[in-house]
C-alpha cells in the first residue's frame, strides 16, 4: 500500500554505503521506520531531507507485516534553519524530537502529538520567541496529551491550596510545605503563577505570557521531573541533559 503523509524526522542512521534508515513520526501512521535506498548518492537530496528534526512530506510503501517500510520519495515541509543556527534552539529542538520519539509507539497514530511537535518547532524557529517558554509549553502539553496532568492547584496529600510547594520525589507530585518530607525542587508563588498560565494556553498566545526567567526555568525543571517520573521511557535521554546544562547556566540554582 502506498501511503502519502507528513512527518517529523526523529532519527536517521546510515545503512550500507549510501542508504539510510529513518525513524519518522508520521501524521497518518504514528512512528514508522523507513529505508531510503541511495539517500546519500551524489545526485540525491533525500539524505538532507531525512535529517533529524526536519518536517517533511513523503510517500512510502507500507506493509504491516514488515518492520521497516520502503521510501518512495520525500521533500521538505520545513527545515527550521533558525533552530539549527543557534545552539540553544538546536538543543531544545532535539530534546523535543527525542521526547516525542521516546513517548510514542510504532504504528500507533497520534495526530495531536504530531501536530504539537511541528507547531512547537515552528515557534522555536522564530527568533522572536523565547526558547524556554516554548519548551515549558511543550512539556506541559506533552504530559497532558500522554494522560498525565500535573496537579498545580491543590496539594496532592492534604488538598490545601498550593502556594509555595515542593515536588515530592516519591509521589511524583507537588505537595505543600507542611506535607513535604523529601524533594529538592521548591516552587514559589511566582513559579506556580507561570505554571498556571500554561493551563488552557494556546500556542499562538505564548508571547502574551508575562513571567520572569527564573519562574520559567523552575517550571521546566518541575515539568521535566514530572514527565520523567510518570513516563519511564523519558528517563534515558541524550539531548535533554545537554539542554539542562544550558538551563543551569541561565541561572537555576
Ligand atoms: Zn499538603
Amino acid at each position: 500500500m502506498l501511503i502519502a503523509t507528513n512527518a517529523l524526522v526523529l532519527k536517521t542512521i546510515p545503512y550500507g554505503d549510501t542508504s539510510v534508515i529513518s525513524r519518522l513520526f508520521t501524521e497518518r501512521e504514528g512512528k514508522v521506520s523507513i529505508l531510503a535506498k541511495g539517500a546519500w548518492r551524489k545526485k540525491s537530496t533525500t539524505g538532507s531531507v531525512l535529517e533529524p528534526m526536519n518536517h517533511i512530506h513523503l510517500q512510502y510503501y507500507h506493509k504491516y507485516s514488515r518492520e521497516i517500510q520502503i521510501l518512495k520519495d520525500c521533500g521538505f515541509s520545513a527545515k527550521y534553519t533558525h533552530i539549527r543556527n543557534n545552539l540553544h534552539r538546536t538543543l531544545f529542538g532535539f530534546s523535543i524530537v527525542e521526547m516525542l520519539d521516546k513517548s510514542t509507539l510504532d504504528n500507533n497514530p497520534f495526530p495531536i502529538l504530531y501536530r504539537l511537535g511541528w507547531r512547537v518547532l515552528e515557534k522555536l524557529n522564530d527568533e522572536k520567541n523565547d526558547v524556554y517558554s516554548i519548551f515549558a509549553f511543550f512539556l506541559y502539553q506533552l504530559s497532558l496529551r500522554l494522560g498525565f496532568m500535573p496537579e498545580i492547584n491543590q496539594c496532592r496529600k492534604c488538598k490545601s491550596q498550593l502556594s509555595t510547594c515542593i515536588f515530592d520525589e516519591q509521589l511524583g507530585e507537588l505537595v505543600c510545605l507542611a506535607c513535604s518530607h523529601q524533594g529538592k525542587l521548591q516552587m514559589d508563588e511566582k513559579n506556580m503563577a507561570f505554571l498556571r498560565q500554561l493551563e488552557n494556553l494556546h500556542l499562538d498566545d505564548l508571547e502574551t505570557i508575562r513571567a520572569d526567567r527564573h519562574s520559567v526555568l523552575h517550571a521546566i525543571q518541575f515539568l521535566e521531573k514530572f514527565t520523567q517520573f510518570h513516563i519511564e521511557s523519558l528517563r534515558r535521554m541524550k539531548a535533554l541533559p545537554l539542554a539542562n546544562k544550558l538551563l543551569l547556566s541561565e541561572g537555576m540554582q
